[in-house]
């Protein structure tokens, strides 16, 4: 059964939902011109967003952080994206030296060893590219939502990060029914992944495919405590994770 046949559902103020997230969008592009990116994931909440702004033909750059560790299915979508529309995806690596230095120094398989050692693996692969995918940029956009995890419960459409850069999510109040709904609706590419049981993908040793019943992020650094688990791309300084 594929991941549309799962979870598509249209729920009753779905096109309220879907309007407000283009004026979010909307006036991200207005505010911010040339000065927005989308932080695309490529999970199925970002696949959403960017075709969002492409079907709208807004101002805003669309950007990943290719670590080194992503799956295959993940990495399609990137000619995928660009072909069906007609963009760049940017794609920010991390440093060649320092992924080569942390793997000398404490191996392959250094995540699964300490919170640390993964949080040292994610800075290098993902918050240092992430600084760099944001400097000069005044706004980023997200797809994240409330619904994903306890943690993100409270996501706003709009917020500041650490750094003082509006932060975006306009699909913060959306369902998981809502997000393959729309997929569903305008035909959106997504990762085949989905439909293996995986509703959140990030690097292939760090996420796994969820049980029924799981939380949605169950997949993700499976091996740790509940708490830990963000990479801290969207972890606020004081520990509130947003
Ligand atoms: S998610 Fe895993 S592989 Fe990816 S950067 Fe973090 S620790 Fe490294």
């Amino acid at each position: 059964m594929s991941a549309i046949e799962l979870y598509a559902r249209q729920r009753a103020g779905f096109d309220e939902r879907l309007a407000h997230a283009v004026a979010v969008l909307q006036s991200a592009a207005g505010e911010h011109a040339g000065a927005v990116v989308q932080a695309t994931s490529l999970g199925a909440e970002d696949m959403v967003v960017t075709d969002l702004i492409s079907r709208h033909q807004l101002n805003i750059a669309v950007a990943t952080l290719d670590t080194g560790m992503l799956n295959p299915q993940t990495l399609a979508l990137i000619p995928a994206i660009e072909q069906r529309y007609g963009i760049e995806v940017q794609r920010f690596l991390p440093r060649a030296e320092a992924t080569i230095e942390f793997v000398r120094q404490h191996g392959e398989q250094a995540m699964y060893q300490s919170i640390e050692l993964r949080k040292g693996c994610c800075n290098i692969r993902k918050m240092e590219p992430l600084a760099r995918m944001l400097a000069g940029r005044s706004a980023w956009v997200t797809g994240l939502r409330r619904e994903q995890s306890a943690d993100r419960g409270t996501v706003p459409f709009s917020e500041t990060d650490a750094q003082g850069r509006i932060k975006l999510n306009p699909l913060a109040d959306w369902s998981w029914a809502d997000v393959w709904h729309y997929i569903k609706s305008n035909s959106v590419p997504y990762n085949a992944l989905h439909d293996e049981f995986f509703p959140s993908i990030g690097c292939a040793p760090c996420t796994r495919a969820v049980a029924v019943g799981e939380d949605m992020r169950a997949g993700r650094w499976w091996w740790e405590q509940q708490g830990a688990k963000e990479c801290g791309l969207h972890v606020k300084p004081e520990g509130v994770v947003a």
